[in-house]
């Protein structure tokens, strides 16, 4: 792997200019909740209202603002696609790694949270077209010179979040102690307290998190270690999926989505 080094500022410039191909399909049209309060059960077939799970602890996707209140680039989306689709959208909070049996177990309805189309979990559940593309990045101590690709984190320390790709990554490094953290900030602030050499974890999130200054002295290295496209997902079979795939189309179409992503990101998405 190459492992020349690039400032900061470009990277982002070259992950943003690389970001988001994205997506899609889907179509309608119609109202949402604004309020995210989770709720206990699973919408019913009957009504229209699409019960959604997030993991809230991935800015810029899902987390909560200042007061409490759900947003973030996928929540923003999921409340378009419901406005396009005319069903409403009511956000249920879980751990990351408890959002597949969740939808196996159809006690939501559908799942938003920048997760990545695998085919593992193809197996498991459905998914939607693309709707943005990512990658993981390794992040590092900012005056860390030893780690600069996969091949050198070989026997190191990684932090990983449970259940994600950046810890499927990780597991393949050999002789790597891998330890894992139940959310993304969590396997960030351990690296920055030193505890580890390094995290593997989405990109935009982690720039984030750098950026923002949640996080102090820590870098990102390299270039992206894998291209990873998100999508929604669903339970099997699920009567939705095309609804929300052309009411997908549809943000995307009508320059909502491009509205969102520029909220969010900055920058312009991607031509589709
Ligand atoms: N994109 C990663 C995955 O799907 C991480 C997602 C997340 O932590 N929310 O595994």
């Amino acid at each position: 792997m190459a492992e020349f080094k690039i400032k900061r500022s470009q990277f982002i410039k070259r992950f943003c200019v690389g970001l988001g191909t994205a997506v899609f399909l889907f179509a309608c049209s119609n109202s949402i909740t604004e309020d995210p309060a989770p709720s206990s059960g699973a919408a019913s077939d009957t009504t229209t209202t699409l019960l959604v799970a997030t993991d809230p602890t991935f800015p810029p996707f899902e987390f909560q603002a200042n007061g409490g209140d759900l947003t973030g680039f996928d929540v923003e989306l999921m409340q378009a696609i419901g406005e396009a689709g005319g069903f409403e959208v009511e956000f249920q909070s879980l751990p990351f790694d408890g959002i597949v049996p969740a939808l196996q177990a159809k006690t939501v309805d559908a799942a938003i949270a920048a997760m990545t189309i695998t085919p593992e979990r193809k197996q498991t559940v459905a998914f939607t077209n693309p709707y943005f593309k990512a990658g993981l990045a390794i992040a590092v101590q900012s005056d860390n010179t030893e780690i600069n690709s996969l091949d050198d984190l070989q026997g190191k320390r990684i932090a990983v979040q449970i259940g994600t790709t950046g810890a499927e990554q990780a597991s393949e490094i050999s002789n790597a102690d891998v330890r894992t953290f139940d959310s993304a900030p969590l396997a960030l602030q351990e690296l920055a307290n030193g505890n580890v050499d390094a995290v593997i974890n989405d990109a935009p999130v982690t720039l984030e998190a750098i950026k923002n200054e949640n996080i102090q002295g820590l870098k990102v290295v390299g270039q992206l270690v894998t291209e990873e496209f998100y999508g929604i997902a669903l339970p099997k079979n699920s009567e939705h999926l095309d609804e929300i795939n052309a009411s997908l189309q549809q943000v995307i179409a009508d320059g909502t989505y491009a509205e969102i992503y520029r909220k969010w990101f900055g920058a312009e998405p991607p031509q589709f």
